[in-house]
Formats: C-alpha cells, structure tokens, sequence
C-alpha cells in the first residue's frame, strides 16, 4: 500500500541525512516540500529527482485533499520541511491527521531536530522536559506561557527567531528572576556551534557582547524549578520511624 513518510532532514550539516531517509526520497512518486525551492538545494545534492510539491501553512488544507488522493490512488509521499524534523514547530500536522482518518499508512523516520540535539547535549535534566517551540509574539502571551515555567519542575525547550532572543531571554528574567540556569544552543550542527550556559543576566551580557552573537538559529532551554521538598526534615523521620516501633 501507498505510504506517507515523514523524512527529516539535516538542520545545518548536510551529512546528517540518514541511508533511509535517502532510500525513501528516491524511492517516492511524490515530494511534499515546505519550500520547494529550498529543498531542490537538497534533493540536488542527494542527486533526487522526484517531483516536487509545496505544502506550507497558507496551503496545507488544500493540499491535503490532493496528497490524500494520490496516497489513495497508489502513490508513496514523502513529507520533508526546510530544516529537521516536519510537523516539529513545522506544517505536516492537518496531512498526517487526515492520512489516520482515512486509513492510509504513515511511516515517520528518525532524524535530526532542533530539540532534541540541543537538549541532550545541554546538561540540563533530560528526564522528563516540556517542548514549547516558539513562544507567541504578543507580550501578555508570552508572559502567560512564561508564568507557567513558575512552578515546573523538568526542563522546558524552546525555539526562537534571532531577531527576538534577545527579548525573549529578558522576558525570561522578569518572569523567573536571575536565578535559573538557561542554556543558549546556537548554529547546531553547523561550523559555528555553540552552548552558552548561564544564568538570564549572563547569557543577556553574551548576547549583547557581540552583534554576530545574536545572528542565527537558536534553542533556548531553561532548568525546572528546585523541586518543592515536601519531605520531613531527617530528624522528624528518625523520630517517626521510632514512635512506629513503639506503637502495638
Ligand atoms: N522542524 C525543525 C526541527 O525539527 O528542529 C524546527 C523548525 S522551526 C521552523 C526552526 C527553528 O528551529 C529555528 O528558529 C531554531 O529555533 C530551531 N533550529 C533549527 N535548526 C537549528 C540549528 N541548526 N541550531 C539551532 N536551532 C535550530
């Protein structure tokens, strides 16, 4: 049966393409590309000449209907965005839905992403996280989603533009204050990689200490909160466990 394949793709460094997600962008009738012309650079590179078509966020409804056709009709499609993994802060979701309602198989590759590259090497927790991809572009919105962090606990993952990540670690630290640890993954994968971590004033000073260090891709992660110890001190405990002794 036809099958729609989400195939990630590299964020930076272009030997990070998987052997299967080769195979699987050659072997496919159809391309389903955030930007096609983007992605032509790719496929070029990987020497892959299917066709192409574009399946962005102002379109995604319409094609939708059209990708489900083919898939319905015998013909495997392959989703691919500009950068890692699609439907990852990236369009793909109302396609993939549609594809379950109707039955049609879905098949998802691993392959690069943002996140999940930044998180593991950032030494935050990695136990349990939150990803909150971009934060939303209006102020009162972006402290409601920031006043959550307030009381969480596991880390909290997000994706920001460069022309706002100044703003958005200064959001940081009037929401949370100057105590948290932040840590700043830029360029990943790419020739000028880079982890800052920091407290929000110490990354804020890194920021602003050069121009070029606010040019580029970025993952911000921020620390959960101390957890709230609702132990008893050491001594109660010592004390409870021998009144339990003493009790019939
Ligand atoms: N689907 C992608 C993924 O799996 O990571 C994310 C797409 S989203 C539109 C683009 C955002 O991802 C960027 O603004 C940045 O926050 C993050 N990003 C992508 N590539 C990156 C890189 N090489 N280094 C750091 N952040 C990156």
């Amino acid at each position: 049966a036809a099958t729609l394949f989400i195939v990630p793709t590299p964020i930076g460094n272009l030997q990070d393409i998987t052997q299967r997600a080769i195979d699987v962008l050659s072997s496919v009738a159809w391309i389903a590309a955030e930007d096609t012309r983007h992605s032509q650079k790719l496929l070029q590179h990987l020497a892959i000449q299917a066709r192409t078509l574009s399946l962005h966020d102002h379109n995604e409804e319409k094609r939708t209907q059209m990708l489900c056709n083919k898939l319905q009709a015998g013909e495997s499609v392959a989703l691919i965005s500009d950068a890692g993994t699609p439907l990852i802060s990236d369009p793909g979701f109302v396609l993939v839905r549609s594809c379950r309602e109707q039955g049609i198989n879905v098949v998802a590759l691993p392959g690069p992403c943002a996140a999940i590259t930044a998180l593991s090497a950032s030494g935050l927790a990695t136990d349990r996280f939150i990803f909150e991809g971009f934060l939303p572009a209006k102020t009162q919105a972006r402290m409601n989603v920031l006043e959550t962090l307030l009381e969480r606990t596991c880390t909290s993952v997000f994706y920001e533009a460069p022309r706002r990540i100044l703003d958005t670690v200064n959001d940081v630290k009037t929401v949370l204050g100057d105590g948290r640890q932040l840590v700043l993954a830029k360029e990943l994968t790419k020739t000028f990689e880079t982890y800052i971590s920091d407290t929000p004033d110490g990354v804020i000073a890194w920021l602003q200490a050069d121009p070029v260090h606010q040019k580029g891709e970025f993952v911000l992660m921020v620390a959960g909160a101390p957890p709230r110890s609702d132990e008893m001190p050491a001594e109660a405990m010592a004390l409870l466990k021998r009144l339990k002794q003493d009790l019939p």
